[in-house]
């Protein structure tokens, strides 16, 4: 479970997340919305301990992150796929992933299998489409199987294939009792893939629940 109480995050006179107050469950894709601006990363940093409140608490599992005893197992990021070095090998940047987090070698071709990059995994990140880099970014996040997922923009470039793909991989992981928490500014997107979603603007809470009782029209920015 992921929880903000409270949570108010301000950068200069900025004011990024706002008295924002949201329990994300486990068992659901939930789909965090907003436009561009509205506070998504930065409430996902400040879950990922990446960023500190100024108020209030950021919340996994009842702990703050830097309290977890193995974060890199309890929780899977993907938070910007085009942060991969250029002259890896997608095998290379997992076998460092998962030496750096004390990980059996065996998950690395698992989770390239489920991502569909065992193809691809001798080749260059620096050769990667968009979409390869997202699908690597999952592999990542997925690697020590971790019960809670933070994923900001996973779909971000897909095309409609990778897109169904990605759904698919995540409701599964949801069905299997995963807390799933995916960003998106485009509802279309989302629409798809969220169970449930919750809404954001200017770093505040706008709407909490199901995709079809939050009429779409008015969540399009
Ligand atoms: P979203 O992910 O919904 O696009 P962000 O969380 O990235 O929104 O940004 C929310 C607001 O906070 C924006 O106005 C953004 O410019 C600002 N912001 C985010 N991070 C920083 C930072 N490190 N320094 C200054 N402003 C920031
Ligand atoms: P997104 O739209 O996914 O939030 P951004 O491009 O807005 O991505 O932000 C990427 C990174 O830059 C984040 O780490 C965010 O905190 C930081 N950032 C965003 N806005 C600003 C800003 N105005 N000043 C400094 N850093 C920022």
């Amino acid at each position: 479970m992921l929880e903000l109480r409270e949570v108010t995050k301000t950068y200069g006179r900025t004011t990024a997340v706002d008295r924002l107050s949201i329990t994300i469950h486990p068992g659901r894709v939930t789909g965090f919305l907003g436009p561009n601006g509205a506070g998504k990363t930065t409430t996902m940093r400040l879950l990922l301990g990446l960023e500190r409140p100024d108020t209030g608490a950021a919340l996994v599992n009842g702990r703050p992150y830097h309290a977890l005893a193995r974060p890199l197992q309890e929780v899977g990021a993907l938070l910007d796929a085009g942060a991969v070095h250029p002259g890896r090998t997608a095998r290379a940047h997992l076998g460092w992933l998962a030496a750096a987090a004390g990980l059996e070698r065996s998950r690395i071709a698992e989770v390239l299998e489920l991502t569909g990059l065992t193809g691809v995994a001798g080749r260059r990140v620096g050769g990667f489409s968009l979409g390869m880099r997202q699908r690597l970014g999952l592999a990542s996040a997925l690697l020590a199987d971790p019960p809670i997922l933070i994923l900001d923009e996973p779909v971000n470039g897909l095309d409609p294939e990778g897109v169904r793909w990605t759904r698919d991989l995540l409701r599964g992981l949801a069905a299997r009792g995963r807390t799933v928490l995916i960003s998106s500014h485009l509802i279309s997107e989302m629409a798809l893939t969220a169970d449930h979603l919750v809404v954001i603007g200017r770093g505040r809470l706008l709407a909490d629940g199901p995709p079809d009782a939050l009429g779409e029209g008015s969540l399009e920015d």
